[in-house]
């Protein structure tokens, strides 16, 4: 039995899944005629009431269509410090809109209304032009936390005042819509674009979705064929996020669960200097002074468990759809005995 807790990206498709695949009708989506993606799409704008959606290969490219739709070369992005716009997308609000980042040291990865407002430049001609505020939700970098929709609001209001756009980095939304009392509707209501990951938590093998209104997801398709996103028969690939967004919404409460289990499992261990909070599912901790993440890594994979060092003193696990109790059984017995 092999235990990867290296991401909730690993989980592979189940028997059902592959056979909505297999089963799907496809055309050729480049030109319109897809059904599968068509129907995903369709069911993923209804979902959070936006008008319009994209299927694309990654969530890295539906952040960068969005990043490039709603800003010009030499603007000005405003995210938090820990995003993965930022931190894990290859310099792309450079490399592929020519922006610029202003960090902002959010709360666990959130902003706020207030800071928002403290960082958007006046509207001189030596200022960087501030056109787009991006936030994550659930945060990965600062361990799966989330915003209240109150929090979404109020900087939704700040957006709206000062005419800028409003993205949404979703990838693990519904880790977070899991956990509170807000819909997708809501969130929908809320932005200007929204990504959202098939291929996290949900279980599909690929692809993400980005939601906007028609006019926006227009140039947002053009932008996915100069990115090289267009794909032809991807109704295979479709099919699994339409029987991921049916069947398996629901079950990332279970893997809420096995991550607060297993956070109290690490938060006793004597090599254990600190965790961050677990709101949803994943865990970070720092190890102390004297056990060397290498070696701690080094001895999970002796015991079949695959893990990452993520930052200095620090690891990272994240639960998943193929993360079993019997799995945490034996992370458990693993733990305790190095
Ligand atoms: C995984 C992830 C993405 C997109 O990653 P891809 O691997 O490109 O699909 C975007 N934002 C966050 C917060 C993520 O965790």
């Amino acid at each position: 039995m092999i235990i990867d807790l290296r991401s909730d990206t690993v989980t592979k498709p189940t028997k059902p899944m592959l056979e909505a695949m297999f089963s799907a009708e496809v055309g050729d989506d480049v030109f319109g005629e897809e059904p599968a993606v068509n129907a995903l799409e369709d069911k993923a704008a209804k979902l959070f009431g936006k008008e319009a959606a994209l299927f694309c290969p990654s969530g890295t490219m539906t952040n960068q269509i969005a990043i490039k739709v709603h800003t010009q070369p030499g603007d000005e992005v405003l995210c938090d410090v820990t995003a993965h716009i930022y931190n894990y997308e290859g310099g792309g609000i450079s490399f592929n809109s020519g922006a610029q980042a202003k960090l902002i040291h959010g709360d666990r990865g959130q902003i706020s209304a207030q800071q928002v407002l403290e960082n958007i430049n006046p509207n001189f001609d030596w200022l960087t032009r501030t056109s787009l505020v991006c936030i994550e939700n659930t945060a990965n970098r600062a361990g799966g936390s989330y915003y209240s929709l109150k929090q979404m609001q109020e900087l939704a209001y700040v957006c709206s005042l000062n005419n800028l756009k409003y993205h949404l980095d979703g990838a693990r939304i519904f880790n977070a819509i899991i956990e509170n009392t807000y819909t997708p509707l809501d969130i929908g209501r809320l932005f200007d674009s929204i990504s959202v990951c098939l291929s996290k938590g949900l279980g599909a093998p690929v692809g993400s979705v980005l939601l906007g209104d028609k006019e926006f997801i227009r140039k947002a398709r053009r932008m996915r064929k100069v990115f090289g996103g267009g794909m032809r028969q991807g109704g295979y690939l479709a099919a699994a996020g339409i029987y991921a967004l049916d069947n398996n919404l629901l079950r990332l409460k279970d893997d809420h669960i096995r991550a607060k289990k297993l956070s109290s499992i690490i938060s006793g261990l004597s090599y254990v200097d600190n965790i961050l909070p677990v709101d949803t599912n994943i865990i970070i901790f720092n190890l102390t002074e004297k056990m060397k993440p290498e070696f701690f890594v080094k001895k999970l994979a002796e015991n079949n468990i695959k893990a990452n060092g993520f930052g200095k003193q620090s690891i990272r696990f994240v639960t998943h759809l193929d993360y079993t109790d019997e799995m945490l059984e034996k992370t458990d017995k693993v733990l305790k005995s190095i």
